[in-house]
């Protein structure tokens, strides 16, 4: 390694140990203040005056979302590239902070104080960018639409886990939901005059529990009765489902939603009912993450003497707005542990495990990789052609 960029990355850790207090502080904060989907008033204002307190110039609200903020690290130069930073800081509801975004958010932080202390702002441009409502409320959804990142040309975060690994991938997910529609009548006295939307329902859920048999490793269906009726001796007139579809691919997601649709409507069919599907909540993109960015990441790990973990297990992953962003920007998503293997996020023990020193020194560790990769993007310019081309071969 080059003896400047040896030394930047010194720099940038020692920055980040310096501000360890200030990080876990926010973290601290914004775990005892949970706040769910698109209300995270508190972490926002709390993200956004810390940033402004540092010199960074802040836009919040940002594009029409209140919750959502922009921070310039310097004035924009056109002919640079603009690498984002993203800090999540939604809550779960009930349970709070036990998906960690409290130290997604106080990871932003760091990485983006540091970067600013240590790059030169004529090597390029660094934005932190605050997407609310991850947990169920594709606030990065919105933000791409209202073109949060058409400038962007690489993202990152990190996203604190039961272990640690680089590249990870994340299905694809469509919300179903199916309403049958049947005649009511008296169970025992008009049985004949019936028609039992209840067994249409029963009829869809097995269909699929035996299309299920015929799918791809690669794919995940899953659903509930969330209506059966109202009492045994009333032939259910209307039942309701909700069903969640995944795949890892955008392409047999879509195949896969055709054939489910299928087995709803031969249920209705087979008892004369009828059926409304619809297609509820925020449809997630798989994500794809960008192996360039992947590799630099690893790099920067090893300097600081950590393990990466490799590649996911597919059976282990679930979906995420960042799909959607991976889509449209060369983007990575590294995971780290908190705590042991066996506390998955959204437990209790997670929850746990994302206040612990051991939870807080992983965070610091993984924001110096990502201060450095950051770093590296905006330095080293044949990475970031090798990011774009990887980018512009593997998505669309
Ligand atoms: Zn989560
Ligand atoms: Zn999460």
């Amino acid at each position: 390694m080059k003896k400047d960029l040896k030394n930047a990355k010194t720099k940038l850790a020692k920055e980040i140990d310096n501000l360890s207090d200030e990080m876990r502080e926010i973290a601290n904060s914004i775990f005892d203040n949970p706040e769910t989907c698109y209300t995270e008033n508190f972490a926002a204002s709390l993200l956004t005056s810390k940033l402004k307190e540092r010199g960074f110039a802040v836009e919040s609200p940002y594009l029409g979302l209140s919750t959502a903020f922009i921070a310039k690290n310097a004035k924009i130069i056109k002919s640079k590239p603009i690498i984002a930073i993203l800090a999540e800081y939604d809550a779960l509801p009930g349970i709070g902070h036990a998906c960690g975004h409290n130290l997604i958010a106080a990871s932003a932080f760091g990485a983006a104080v540091a970067l600013k202390n240590v790059l030169h702002p004529e090597l390029g441009n660094v934005v932190t960018i605050g997407t609310p409502a991850e947990e169920g409320g594709g606030g990065k959804i919105k933000m791409i639409r209202r073109g949060a990142f058409s400038d962007i040309d690489a993202a990152i975060m990190i996203h604190p886990s039961n272990k640690t690994r680089i590249i990870s991938r994340m299905y694809a997910i469509t919300e179903l939901k199916f309403t049958f529609i049947g005649k009511a009548a008296h169970a025992a006295a008009f049985p004949e005059q019936g028609i039992n939307a209840l067994d249409a329902g029963v009829l869809c859920y097995n269909s699929i529990s035996s299309l299920r048999q015929q799918i791809r490793g690669n794919s995940r269906v899953h659903g509930i009765f969330t209506y059966g009726g109202d009492a045994p001796n009333i032939i259910p007139d209307r039942i309701e489902m909700h069903y969640f579809v995944r795949d890892l691919d955008k392409k047999h997601s879509e195949e896969l939603l055709k054939r489910i649709k299928q087995c709803a409507k031969g249920a209705a069919k087979a008892t004369g009912c009828k059926v409304k599907i619809k297609t509820c909540g925020n449809s997630y993109d798989p994500f794809y993450p960008s192996y360039p960015m992947g590799e630099a990441f690893a790099d920067n790990l090893a300097i600081l003497g950590i393990a990466d973990g490799g590649f996911s297990e597919t059976t282990e992953i679930g979906s995420s707005d960042i799909g959607n962003l991976s889509q449209v920007v060369p983007t990575l998503h590294p995971e780290y542990a908190v705590g042991d293997k066996e506390d998955i996020n959204h437990s209790r023990n997670f929850l746990a495990a994302v206040k612990t020193q051991s939870g807080h020194k992983a965070m610091l560790e993984m924001t110096k990789a990502m201060a450095m990769t950051v770093y590296d993007l905006l330095t080293n310019h044949a990475l970031l052609k090798r990011t774009k081309d990887n980018f512009n071969q593997s998505t669309h």
